[in-house]
C-alpha cells in the first residue's frame, strides 16, 4: 500500500484555503477535513460543547488544544482518512503540531501548503462574505444578488453573514495568525515540508499548481 498522502493547508481566514482544500479533495479523492466547519457544526448544534465553542469563536479566539485534539483524533482515525486527507484549520500552534506528529507517526505529514494573501485583501473579502446556511455556497456583498436578497441561488436557503465574519473578529484572527501560525510555518519549513504559493488569482490555476506540488512529493 502506498504511503498515506497527508496534506495540510494553511492561510489566513479569507485567503481561499477552503476553496483550495475543496479542489484538492476533488482532484485527489481524499477527504477534506475542515476543523472550522466541524466546530461551526458543533456550535450550531446547541449542545453544551457547541455553546462553549460558539463563545470562543465569537470572540475570535482559538479553541483550547485539549478540545481540538479530541476532535482531530476522532476524525483522522476514521476509515475514510486511512489513505490520507486534506486538513484545513489545524494545527494552529506548535503544541498542536507536536500532537499531530505523534498521531501520524511514523509517516507523518506529507506536505504543508501555505496560500499567501496580504492582510488588507483578506480583510475586505471577509467583511463582504455571505454564506448559505443550507449548502455553504459563498457570496460577496456588493457583487452577488444573493448576498443582498438573502436567498441562495443554488438551493434557496438563507444567505447570512457569519457571526465571526465581523471586522473586529477578523482583526483578532489576523493578529493570531501572525503570532501563532507564522512561527508554526517555520516548524514545517525546518522539516522541508513547507510549500508557499501565491493565493491571489484564479482558484483553478492555484489548485493545479498545488496538485503538481503534492504529486511531486508523492513520488
Ligand atoms: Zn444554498
Amino acid at each position: 500500500m502506498a504511503a498515506p498522502l497527508r496534506i495540510l493547508v494553511f492561510g489566513k481566514q479569507g485567503s481561499g484555503k477552503g476553496t483550495l482544500a475543496t479542489r484538492l479533495h476533488q482532484r485527489l479523492g481524499l477527504p477534506h477535513v475542515s476543523t472550522g466547519d466541524m466546530l461551526r457544526d458543533a456550535a450550531a448544534s446547541g449542545s453544551e460543547f457547541g455553546r462553549r465553542v460558539a463563545a470562543i469563536m465569537d470572540a475570535g479566539e482559538l479553541v483550547p488544544d485539549d478540545v481540538m485534539e479530541g476532535v482531530v483524533r476522532e476524525r483522522l482515525e476514521a476509515p475514510d482518512a486511512a489513505a490520507g486527507f486534506i486538513l484545513d484549520g489545524y494545527p494552529r500552534t506548535p503544541g498542536q503540531a507536536a500532537f499531530l506528529d505523534d498521531l501520524l507517526a511514523p509517516e507523518g505529514v506529507t506536505v504543508a501548503i501555505e496560500l499567501q494573501v496580504p492582510d488588507d485583501v483578506v480583510r475586505a473579502r471577509i467583511v463582504h462574505r455571505r454564506v448559505c446556511t443550507s449548502c455553504g455556497a459563498i457570496y460577496a456583498a456588493g457583487r452577488d444578488a444573493a448576498a443582498e436578497s438573502g436567498v441562495c441561488d443554488v438551493c434557496g436557503g438563507s444567505v447570512v453573514q457569519r457571526a465571526d465574519d465581523t471586522e473586529e473578529a477578523v482583526g483578532a484572527r489576523l493578529a493570531t495568525y501572525a503570532s501563532l501560525t507564522e512561527p508554526l510555518l517555520g516548524y514545517y519549513s525546518d522539516r522541508g515540508l513547507l510549500e508557499r504559493i501565491p493565493g491571489e488569482g484564479d482558484p483553478d490555476s492555484i489548485a493545479e499548481g498545488a496538485v503538481d506540488l503534492v504529486e511531486a512529493r508523492r513520488s
